[in-house]
Order: C-alpha cells, then sequence, then structure tokens
C-alpha cells in the first residue's frame, strides 16, 4: 500500500437469497425469491421447496400482483409448515381444530347469555317485590320533622327518651336501623 493513497473499499459482496443459496444458483437483483426469502430466512424456503417444489412457488408467485405476493409467500409457508406437521390433514387439520373450538366458544356463550338473562330477571322480581312492599306501606318514610315527634321506648319499655343521647341509648338498641 503505498503512503497517502487510501485504502480501496473492499467491493460489496450481495449474499444470494435463501433460494438460490439452497437451490446452487446466480442470484441476480431479478431475483422473484430475493425478496421474499432473504440470507437468514432459510428455514421458510426449506420448507416451502420440500412441499411444493421452488419451480411451483415461482409459479405461484408470478400468478399473483406484485403487491400481493408477500402475503402469498406467508400463506405458502403457512400451508408447507401445516402439510409437515399433519400429513394427512395438513392446513385442514388446523382449520377444523379451530372451527371446533370456535363451536365450544359459541356454546359457551350462548350459556353464559342465558344465565346473564336468568339473574337479571331474578333482579327485575326482587325489584318488583321491593316497590310493592313500599307501595303498601302505611307512612312515607320518616323524615326530620316526624322524627322529632316520635316517642322511643328503650326495651324495658318504660323510658321514653326525646333525642339521641349515646350515654343513655342502650347499644343493644339495633331496631332504630
Ligand atoms: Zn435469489
Amino acid at each position: 500500500m503505498v503512503m497517502g493513497v487510501p485504502a480501496k473499499a473492499p467491493a460489496k459482496i450481495s449474499q444470494p437469497c435463501a433460494a438460490c443459496r439452497m437451490l446452487r444458483r446466480r442470484c441476480g437483483s431479478d431475483c422473484l425469491l430475493a425478496p421474499y426469502f432473504p440470507p437468514k430466512e432459510a428455514d421458510n424456503f426449506v420448507v416451502v421447496h420440500k412441499v411444493f417444489g421452488a419451480s411451483n412457488v415461482m409459479k405461484m408467485l408470478q400468478m399473483v400482483e406484485e403487491s400481493k405476493r408477500e402475503d402469498c409467500v406467508k400463506s405458502i409457508v403457512y400451508e408447507a409448515s401445516a402439510r409437515l406437521r399433519d400429513p394427512v390433514y395438513g392446513i385442514s387439520g388446523a382449520i377444523f381444530h379451530l372451527q371446533k373450538q370456535v363451536q365450544e366458544l359459541e356454546l359457551q356463550l350462548e350459556s353464559m347469555r342465558t344465565q346473564f338473562l336468568e339473574s337479571q330477571e331474578r333482579k327485575n322480581q326482587l325489584l318488583r317485590i321491593l316497590m310493592d312492599f313500599q307501595c303498601q306501606l302505611p307512612i312515607s318514610p320518616i323524615d326530620d320533622a316526624m322524627f322529632d315527634q316520635i316517642d322511643f321506648f328503650l326495651d324495658d319499655g318504660t323510658i321514653p327518651v326525646l333525642g339521641y343521647d349515646p350515654k343513655e341509648f342502650p347499644l343493644h338498641c339495633d331496631w332504630i336501623l
């Protein structure tokens, strides 16, 4: 290296995408799979290649608009993973399982709704009984003026007390509540 001449920056080597690396082919800037299978996510391509084959994945991607290809790849990866987990039912197994869960939750919801309506009806019945009882009372609720006119008798029935005096009022006289 000559003094005073800056060292030449090493040429940036772009990594091939996960698909091209696995297929051992050159990954150009026009690689159809590169945006969806970056080098760090090699597992996704391994799965879809195993189930569908690389050429079929490319055909499927070419059939959809570019704006929808990312979702398409997610769907293909999901389906391929499900097929490997469950070779018989694949993604259908997951759908059946979720449908069963939905049915069970709907039954639980219906049961809870019925219980809620029954509780509400019981509450309404109690309120109606309470209101009927209040209507049958001979006098209106006691107000301060009436309170002063009422003679109070203690439990021994002998001493009338006007006004409240904690010293004279017995603790066991709980009927005032
Ligand atoms: Zn590539």
